[in-house]
């Protein structure tokens, strides 16, 4: 598999092999979801542990790699090792405490090596999007471009923020998506000014702009968009922070293109929403990096040190707060390229008004 083939390629010299479980490096490599599984990847070879529960179906889907059906794990790790002679194992920065410690226990005969490196080899790999997993994402969008449509004619006055996320939810999954991609945030009115806050059982209102942040799955793979509308007509002061926004959202996105730094995107979006004077109400950072994880490296954020490449997939989600008043945020998601960005979110966010 290619995938492995360039990770061997990137390998530090003074690993002879590494082994990756954690869920999402998983899949990536080994292409097969599941709630466990090893993969040790030698120079010269990859293995694929996998218990009964999923034998079957990964021999069908793993390539590239020999699938064992794991027994004592310790045990065959320590063989595969010996015969591949690996003196010193790299493992992933995520594992935690105790598998760190039990692997250096259960393999005494080899060294294991746990630092940042392989971390940011496997996150550099993934940030840059093969054509199929574009594809993915694309697909993911398209189901949540359709739920947004659906979920403008569903709203009423007097729903709750709660029956607008499950009827976003349950619409986006009746047309295919396997999931969502986080959990859904629908806030209203004053509610609005929490930029990750949980539906609650508050009854939209006429007069509110309902914030709803979502995204789907498809082939593992995530999308994320926000849209903020109006029920029934906002008012001035409303409707001139949501232009406030929307020329943060579109400068920013102009902007876009491989060469640029992160940081430089997350400031054309700030200065904006700074010179409207809404600086202090904007207080996350104006973007990240999706794929088979919501939030990915790198980030539009202003500690960033990382330069757009192409092939990133990146969030553009400005927006401005009021404490205890209402928020408006609008996020979409673009595939970075040499000359510029294609916005993948294909849902209007000119001010919708129900
Ligand atoms: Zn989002
Ligand atoms: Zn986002």
């Amino acid at each position: 598999m290619e995938r492995i083939q360039k990770l061997v390629s990137h390998m530090p010299e003074d690993m002879d092999a590494v082994l990756i479980d954690g869920p999402y490096n998983r899949l990536y490599y080994a292409g097969m979801h599941s709630t466990a599984g090893t993969l040790v990847i030698t120079r010269d070879a990859a293995y694929f542990i996998i218990d009964s529960r999923y034998i079957e179906a990964a021999k069908k889907t793993v390539k590239g790699c020999e699938v064992i059906l794991q027994g004592k794990l310790y045990e065959q790790l320590a063989e595969i090792l010996k015969k591949h002679g690996v003196k010193r194992i790299g493992i992933e920065d995520t594992k935690t405490v105790d598998s760190y410690l039990s692997l250096k226990e259960k393999l005494p005969e080899v060294e294991v090596i746990l630092d940042r490196r392989l971390g940011e080899i496997i996150s550099r790999q993934r940030m840059i999007k093969e054509p199929c997993e574009l594809q993915s994402i694309r697909r993911a969008q398209d189901y949540t471009d359709r739920a947004f449509t659906h979920i403008c004619e569903f709203i009423q006055p007097g729903m709750t923020e709660k029956e607008i996320a499950l009827e976003l939810e349950f619409y986006a999954r009746k047309i295919g998506a396997e999931g969502a991609s986080f959990e859904y945030i629908v806030v209203s009115g004053p509610n609005g000014s929490l930029p990750h806050g949980h539906p609650t059982e508050r009854p939209v209102e006429k007069g509110d702009f309902i914030t709803m942040d979502f995204g789907c799955l498809a082939d593992g793979y995530c999308s994320d968009m926000t849209r903020t509308i109006a029920v029934g007509e906002p008012g001035e002061e409303k409707r001139s922070i949501y232009e406030t926004v929307l020329k943060a959202n579109r400068a920013a996105m102009a902007a876009i293109r491989a060469g640029v730094s992160c940081k430089e995107i997350d400031q054309i979006a700030r200065d904006i929403i700074t010179k409207a004077g809404y600086g202090e109400c904007f207080g996350h950072g104006l973007g990240h990096s999706v794929g088979l994880e919501i939030h990915e490296n790198p980030r539009f954020s202003p500690t960033c040190e990382d330069i757009c490449e192409a092939g990133l997939i990146m969030t553009d989600e400005p927006g401005i707060y009021l404490e205890g008043r209402f928020g408006v945020r609008i996020e979409d998601m673009v595939y970075v390229t040499e000359e510029g960005c294609i916005n993948l979110t294909k849902s209007d966010k000119n001010l919708i008004i129900l």
